[in-house]
């Protein structure tokens, strides 16, 4: 069972916890790649996801979906632990519609930010949140230009309690990205 399974599988777990700081420490994600460390990040512990989702859901609310009526939001953050936001923007000329993750990325990379540790994301009909809205695939390659597939994190949510760990390259097994280009 891999670290990020096994967050997903205790992510209840500090609502036993009397102490958010204690959860916070036990939320810390440690990925490993046979055996070897390859990541420690300290950032993206429980209360950053939460603040995270209710970032995206912050965002939702000023998605511009008339045509849709599917509304998304996005909260990235970078290793610097900075949040920038998104949503998704629709078009009356469809193919120009820009997608709530796309939108936080170009926000934060037109700021200068390069490096990223996580994404939340959540979505629905009506700005209804009933299950978890996954990037598409355009998304999950754009993402991929600027992060380490294996240890950035795709954050799903319903709830701000209810939400579910990916990285990148389970995502997006095999991308194609700019060491490609060597
Ligand atoms: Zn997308």
């Amino acid at each position: 069972m891999s670290d990020i399974d096994a967050i997903n599988n205790n992510k209840n777990m500090d609502e036993e916890q009397k102490k958010p700081e204690q959860a916070d420490a036990a939320g810390s994600l440690v990925m490993q790649d046979k055996g070897e460390l390859i990541l420690r990040t300290e950032i993206v512990t429980r209360s950053v996801i939460r603040n995270m989702i209710r970032e995206a859901f912050k965002a939702m609310e000023k998605a511009y979906a008339p045509y849709s009526h599917f509304y998304v939001g996005a909260a990235l953050i970078t290793l610097d632990e900075k949040i920038y936001t998104g949503c998704n923007i629709e078009n009356a000329s469809y193919g120009l519609t820009l997608c709530a993750e796309q939108t936080a990325l170009m926000k934060a990379v037109s700021e200068g930010e390069r490096e990223f540790a996580a994404i939340a994301i959540v979505g629905g009909k009506e700005k209804i949140v009933t299950d978890f809205c996954p990037p598409c695939g355009k998304c999950r390659q754009a993402l991929r230009e600027f992060v380490a597939p294996q240890s950035f994190i795709v954050i799903l949510a319903r709830t701000e309690e209810d939400y579910s760990l990916y990285s990148l390259d389970a995502l997006l097994p095999l991308g194609f990205g700019p060491e490609n280009l060597n």
